[in-house]
């Protein structure tokens, strides 16, 4: 797929115009790169079936832009990104990466001190030069610093949305050779770790050569690191490890359990197997004194020969797992399946890329019986945020488009700023109207642990408020959550009668694995919302149950798997 690619050069050719001070453009490349970036399809064999009709109809693409993809599919290249690198020698899809830094400060490193590169960056800021530069100071070269080490953390780990798709397609290629029984990916990404390192493949087969020389010729490979009979180790194009390893279908269960981990979990397990007589390996369960197999080849089966529930992969952590399964007690976790609905979405009305209208088509399609269309408030000047005036034409439109559906509404919704005072950005006549608010803090992250708490909870204490979004304001490998008082902030949410938000968007997954079991054992409500931007990011939702099964949580915990009628219960306004 080169969706990647191609968003990665229009968000570049985006930065690089706006270093140039070239207005509205930027904006176009962005919108279509995001859009690009969450197609579920690959853009290839939308131009292979439509040409560039397909691409024109691509949200936020337009002709101009189509032209562009074009050129890049047919020649690998486009030349007028080619020539705004050459004016502006800056590597700014790199730079820009570091949370402090938007092109118009790298711009100014670069006329001021020559910066192109992040280790340009990070030489300038460990010599002092940025905090000496006027409008930059001590505490922006500090940020800086921060940022750096985020970014390098970042090199090491993908995001979900980057390596699933990758590991997807690997596993589709395996699983055409009549040689493999099963390909699966195992390791953290199976776990559906928020970050992988690298993509763990199992393939299960009798014949290993042919399966390791198919997986080392992938188109995806960019250099083979290592190749034996059994094993073999990539770089992929995208700079990422993979490493796949083949077993004997009698080696399967034991094979996904080691190659699954985690680790912690792998030793606890091996523990038990000693205390039972039996040693437990990658490639199986066997006697210790006759060292004979014990049957059964699936996952199942080596947990039952343990005494132990079956342990779905998200929550092999040790984290409390296997105690559980001791006693029988594994919770069934919720699943995709039991979604109803998503509260989270954005519009063309303020910085989305599809119609309201479009929106429910996608949220039909899903089997969705609800949608909340929450668009940012007036504040939110960048993100295009609606006016009073604005919000009011859109609840009036959301109550048209209902009157047409069947078994499906949308929910007129908001996520609305919280200001620094801890009020909201609306005033009540306008909050009173809406079915449903979110309210999330999108501005003065570095406040004190003390005044974000206060703002927070003064915020969980407004009657109208109903979901705290993003509550830890974390970005994944780029910000770290605010300093905040997580604790009292649930114990004023639960006071209030307030859910929290689990916000499905692969860079942000917030709140955390480990805040959604603290928020669900204290009582909780949770409410998935993906964020969306575009109706394709709508299934970032998987990444959403993904989180929340490896938080423990159950159907019951999620406000999104009630129906329709069940909701007042939880949404005084419905
Ligand atoms: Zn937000
Ligand atoms: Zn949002």
């Amino acid at each position: 797929m080169k969706n990647l690619e191609l968003a990665k050069i229009f968000n570049e050719i985006a930065d690089i115009l706006e270093i140039q001070d070239i207005q509205w453009k930027p904006q176009a490349y962005r919108k279509a790169a995001s859009s690009i970036a969450s197609l579920s399809i690959d853009i290839e064999k939308i131009y292979k079936k439509s040409g560039l009709k397909g691409l024109d109809s691509i949200p936020g693409v337009g002709k101009h832009l189509a032209l562009k993809i074009e050129e890049y599919l047919k020649t690998g290249k486009i030349k007028a990104y080619k020539q705004l690198k050459k004016k502006v020698p800056i590597d700014l899809a790199e730079l820009t990466h570091i949370e402090f830094l938007g092109p118009k400060k790298a711009k100014r490193l670069y006329k001021e001190l020559k910066i192109k590169n992040i280790k340009d960056l990070e030489k300038a800021a460990k010599a002092g030069k940025i905090a000496k530069l006027s409008g930059f100071g001590e505490k922006s070269q500090q940020d800086i610093l921060e940022g750096l080490g985020m970014y390098k953390l970042g090199k090491k780990r993908a995001l979900l949305n980057i390596a699933l798709p990758i590991a997807k397609e690997i596993i589709q290629s395996l699983n055409k050779l009549k040689e493999v029984k099963s390909a699966e990916y195992v390791g953290s990404l199976r776990r559906m770790k928020e970050t992988v390192r690298d993509i763990d493949i199992l393939v299960i087969s009798n014949k290993p050569k042919k399966v390791i020389q198919t997986f080392t010729s992938l188109d995806n490979v960019k250099k083979v690191l290592a190749k034996g009979p059994t094993k073999a180790s990539v770089v992929l194009k995208n700079n990422m490890h993979s490493d796949l390893r083949v077993l004997k279908p009698e080696e399967k269960g034991a094979g996904l359990l080691y190659f699954i981990g985690s680790k912690e979990h792998n030793i606890a397990l091996r523990k038990i197997a000693i205390e039972k007589g039996y040693k437990l390996s990658e490639y199986g369960l066997f006697s210790r004194n006759t060292g004979k197999r014990i049957p059964g080849t699936s996952e199942k089966d080596i947990y039952k020969a343990l005494s132990l529930k079956y342990i779905p992969p998200e929550l092999r952590e040790n984290q409390g797992e296997i105690e559980a399964a001791k006693k029988g007690k594994i919770p069934t976790l919720i699943s995709i399946k039991d979604i109803k609905g998503d509260f989270h979405v954005h519009s063309k009305w303020s910085d989305g890329s599809d119609s309201i209208k479009d929106l429910a088509t996608t949220a039909k399609k899903l089997g969705y019986q609800y949608l909340c269309i929450s668009d940012h408030s007036k504040s939110e000047k960048i993100a295009n945020g609606l006016s009073e005036s604005n919000l009011l034409k859109q609840i009036k439109l959301i109550k048209k488009l209902n009157k047409n559906f069947r078994g499906f509404k949308l929910l007129a919704g908001s996520e609305v700023d919280i200001l620094a005072d801890g009020s909201l950005d609306y005033p009540e006549k306008i909050l009173k109207q809406l079915d449903i608010v979110i309210g999330s803090i999108h501005s003065r992250f570095k406040s004190s642990k003390q005044e974000m708490t206060k703002r927070i909870c003064t915020a969980l204490e407004n009657k109208h408020l109903n979901i705290l979004g993003h509550p830890t304001g974390r970005l994944i490998n780029q910000r770290k959550p605010y300093n905040l008082d997580l604790d009292q902030v649930f114990k004023v949410a639960l006071e209030n009668k307030k859910h929290l938000e689990l916000n499905a968007f692969p860079n942000r997954l917030d709140l955390s694995d480990t805040n959604l079991k603290e928020a669900i054992e204290l009582g909780l409500k949770i409410s998935i919302g993906t964020d969306a931007h575009s109706k394709d990011q709508m299934n970032y939702m998987k990444f959403g149950v993904a989180t929340a099964r490896r938080g423990w949580c159950q159907k019951n915990h999620i406000l999104n798997t009630f129906t329709l009628k069940q909701l007042p219960k939880y949404f005084k306004k419905l």
